[in-house]
């Protein structure tokens, strides 16, 4: 069988758990926490990094940041995981869906400006596949509103917009490192932060609501709670592992890369026959490689080849049922004007295999398949 997915193991982790347990450090903020911060902000510039124990905390964090309350509005694409939602939802936002670019899948920036009411406090860009969105035209609609950017960059660590990294554009952009994810611990995640007044507060709703941090840091001589937050920071082991993939970065994304090319290259003449859509790059983007999907015809032909590929023991699957048609999504969010690509083009998209390691035969092996369903 070729897996979906298969988590990363560089051969570096064991070595840093064990220096973890050597040092008696299990729990958060210690030395490969700080490492991995450290290294965060010196690759990607952003002002401060911090670990959290998933993106989804770190885009709970974000909603507390920017101070969300009952019945402000988020704007944000329907074609994306839960979480992006969810941060909002539970501090009583409504969240206003808007259709989606069908050359990649990503929020339509032209539809966002005719969906803001004075409600509207945020716009969460989802960076998918780790392609970019259309940040100038994103950042130059929240600065005229006073909105705050919240990047959904969950997909996106190493892709780059205009030679910026993701994450570090909007003021706050959110990091995931779940095994399905190109660098991962498991379970993990990040918050960036771009802009000065987020950074003290940030700390504290990390720490539950204390200012523990500051305490640490010989700031204060006892630590008390001053806000509201959670336990959004991740142990030591699993900054220890993760410390392990920064390390070997290149080496992971090299591999993605060549993979994302390889699958290309043996696709393309089905795309210029007809039968299907390969992913589309714009020129403003370099992208890190994060799934290949491609895009068939119709719902029944997507059904259809994931069942044939499944014979050929490959397995491939598709994801997000558009947000505003779930069952939650009908209770707390609205859809603004037309949905004229979400649903027809997330019905069309198939994820192939794809994890650092995948050889290039099965990768061949995919491929070949793919052609077959089509020729035969
Ligand atoms: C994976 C993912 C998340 C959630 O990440 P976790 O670390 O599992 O919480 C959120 N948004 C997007 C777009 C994702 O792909």
């Amino acid at each position: 069988m070729i897996p979906f997915n298969r988590p990363a193991v560089t051969g570096r982790e064991i070595h840093h758990l064990q220096q973890a347990l050597k040092e008696h450090q299990l729990s958060g903020d210690n030395f490969y926490t700080k490492e991995c911060h450290k290294w965060l902000k010196g690759k990607f510039g952003c002002l401060q990094a911090l670990l959290t124990t998933s993106c989804t905390s770190a885009l709970e964090m974000a909603a507390i940041l920017a101070d969300i309350q009952p019945g402000d509005e988020v704007i944000m694409p329907s074609y994306t995981f839960v979480s992006t939602a969810n941060a909002f939802v539970l501090r009583g936002a409504k969240v206003v869906f808007v259709d989606i670019r069908q050359d990649t899948m990503n929020i339509d920036e032209t539809k966002i400006e005719v969906a803001i009411t004075e409600k509207t406090k945020a716009i969460v860009p989802v960076h998918y596949a780790g392609v970019a969105c259309n940040m100038d035209v994103i950042m130059d609609i929240a600065n005229r509103y006073k909105l705050l950017v919240i990047e959904d960059a969950a997909q996106g660590i190493t892709s780059q917009y205009k030679g910026r990294w993701l994450g570090s554009i909007g003021h706050l952009g959110c990091y995931s490192f779940h095994e399905t994810k190109n660098i991962s611990c498991g379970e993990g995640g990040g918050l960036f932060i771009n802009d000065e007044q987020f950074i003290e507060r940030a700390e504290i709703i990390r720490e539950k609501g204390t200012d523990r941090s500051r305490f640490f840091r010989g700031q204060v001589d006892k630590y008390s709670w001053v806000d509201i937050g959670s336990s959004y920071l991740p142990s030591e082991l699993n900054a220890a592992y993760l410390f392990a993939q920064f390390e070997m970065v290149d080496a992971i994304q090299q591999d993605r890369i060549s993979t994302w090319n390889r699958y290309y290259k043996l696709l393309q003449s089905l795309e210029d026959e007809g039968y299907i859509n390969l992913p589309h790059i714009p020129p403003d983007c370099v992208h890190n490689a994060h799934m290949f999907y491609i895009k068939v015809r119709h719902l029944e032909e997507r059904t259809a080849l994931t069942s044939y590929l499944k014979q050929m023991n490959i397995s491939a699957v598709f994801h997000y049922i558009p947000l505003h048609s779930s069952h939650a999504g009908l209770k707390f969010s609205r859809f603004n004007g037309e949905d004229k690509y979400t649903t027809v083009e997330s019905e069309k998209l198939l994820r192939l295999p794809f994890f650092y390691g995948v050889t290039e035969a099965e990768i061949n092996k995919v491929a070949a398949s793919i052609h077959a369903f089509y020729k035969i």
